[in-house]
């Protein structure tokens, strides 16, 4: 359970699938305090068996090149390794002192802080007397009959919290605080780890397609099925143009231009995307959208060169990179009425606000694909361009009559929500 050295052999893929899918499950309800609403398989789980191993070792590599990804994770595999901890058996317990030490065989660098430390304290709490005594009755929750020391540095949350005394740069490990010196190494080990494995890791997910996509799948269902918001989005290829009539005219607009001359300026692209991926689009129906449009011959008055068949490569790049699958991979959001509304400096960028940046004709054009000609007159003279996003807001309320609530529009995400619920 204190994972040093990976399994080694051979293991077909789909079980990989399963170690990591379903340890991310249990490791999240832990972490909610429902472990018993569990309804994967606990052989995955095993302590210290292979499954288990592979599962921890696979979520570190992935873990590794999205530091939103590792944040998320090394909270609860922390939490799996104290709540082990805590129900762990004497007999356990000195076996993971004698399977730390037996591992650490593999250190290359001995001497590295945090390995000395690993080391020392196993070795110490494993010596007879120590031991013996550790598992003793005489063994309270605040004994302080025998301690040891470690470098402070090593153990900075302890630090923080003032769980450790303090002497000559060194922090006081009492045999009381055993454990909680244990789950500390085990966070600044894999920390470690991680940031020493980055750039290969990286390498690998680019050569293995298959890691490439179980990234891909733990990343949407960590970060999507944890935002409530966008767990409610609903927008696929084959809906988007009924779906679209839930837009905000911003990206009404896109959709409508994107459509009818089947290409959009960089920063209108970037923003659409956003918001569709944000809006529950996949990353397949996503490629599947954009090359639809971008296969067929552009209309607009631009010397557009864009071309599905001749820049596949860079737009699928850039696609799976606004899904947070290329470069630095980050988790990009979709953009905010703010953003919109100050985006429109280029000559060539089509976005931008409708209240805010849009001739009047066309966004009487925009309004009368949703309203009533009275509508659309009554709103124009009730409309400026000062305050666009409660102009925004009173379009929605004409749509959604029955809906008595004021709403405050910050951002077309937040208003297709809206609309959808
Ligand atoms: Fe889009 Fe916001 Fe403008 Fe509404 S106020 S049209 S959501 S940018």
């Amino acid at each position: 359970m204190f994972y040093i050295k990976p399994p080694t052999g051979k293991i077909s893929f789909h079980i990989i699938e399963k170690c990591v899918l379903d340890r991310l499950e249990y490791i999240q309800l832990l972490y909610e305090g429902k472990p018993h609403e569990f309804n994967g398989d606990l052989e995955y789980l095993l302590e210290n068996s292979v499954y288990d191993k592979i599962g921890h070792f696979i979520l570190r590599l992935l873990a590794s090149i999205s530091q939103e990804l590792f944040n998320y994770w090394i909270v609860r595999e922390t939490l799996l390794f104290q709540t082990r901890l805590n129900y762990i058996l004497p007999r356990q317990l000195y076996r993971l002192f004698k399977s730390i030490l037996h591992q650490s065989e593999e250190f290359k660098d001995k001497k590295g802080l945090i390995n000395k430390t690993l080391i020392d304290i196993c070795s110490f709490f494993s010596k007879p007397l120590v031991f013996k005594h550790i598992v003793s009755k005489n063994h309270t929750k605040n004994c302080n009959f025998l301690r040891t020391k470690v470098r402070y540095e090593i153990v900075p949350d302890l630090i923080k919290k003032r769980k450790l005394d303090l002497n000559a740069g060194y922090a006081i490990v009492y045999c009381s605080k055993l454990k909680e010196v244990l789950k500390s190494l085990f966070y600044t080990h894999i920390s470690k780890e991680v940031i020493c494995m980055k750039s290969i890791a990286q390498h690998t997910l680019n050569q293995d397609i298959r890691l490439d996509y179980l990234y891909y799948k733990i990343h949407s269902k960590v970060f999507q099925e944890n935002q409530t918001f966008i767990k409610q989005g609903c927008i696929t290829k084959e809906n988007i143009d009924i779906e679209v009539k839930n837009f905000p005219l911003c990206m009404q607009h896109l959709h409508i231009r994107l459509r009818r001359v089947h290409r959009l300026s960089h920063y209108a692209r970037f923003y659409y995307s956003l918001f569709l991926k944000d809006g529950g689009m996949q990353l397949e129906d996503a490629i599947n959208y954009w090359k639809e449009e971008y296969s067929k011959p552009h209309s607009c008055s631009s010397n557009c060169l864009h071309n599905w068949k001749s820049n596949e490569r860079k737009f699928m790049y850039s696609i799976r990179h606004f899904y947070g699958l290329e470069g630095s991979r980050k988790n990009y959001k979709s953009p905010t009425c703010e953003l919109m509304c100050t985006s429109s400096s280029s000559t060539m960028y089509e976005g931008g606000c409708p209240f805010k940046s849009f001739d009047v004709n066309t966004l009487k054009h925009l309004l009368s694909l949703s309203l009533a000609n009275d509508h659309v007159t009554n709103l124009l003279k009730s409309l400026s361009p000062e305050t666009p996003q409660t102009s925004c807001a009173k379009f929605f309320k004409i749509l959604n009559q029955n809906n008595s609530n004021d709403i405050v529009i910050n951002s077309p995400l937040q208003y297709y929500l809206a609309m959808i619920n």
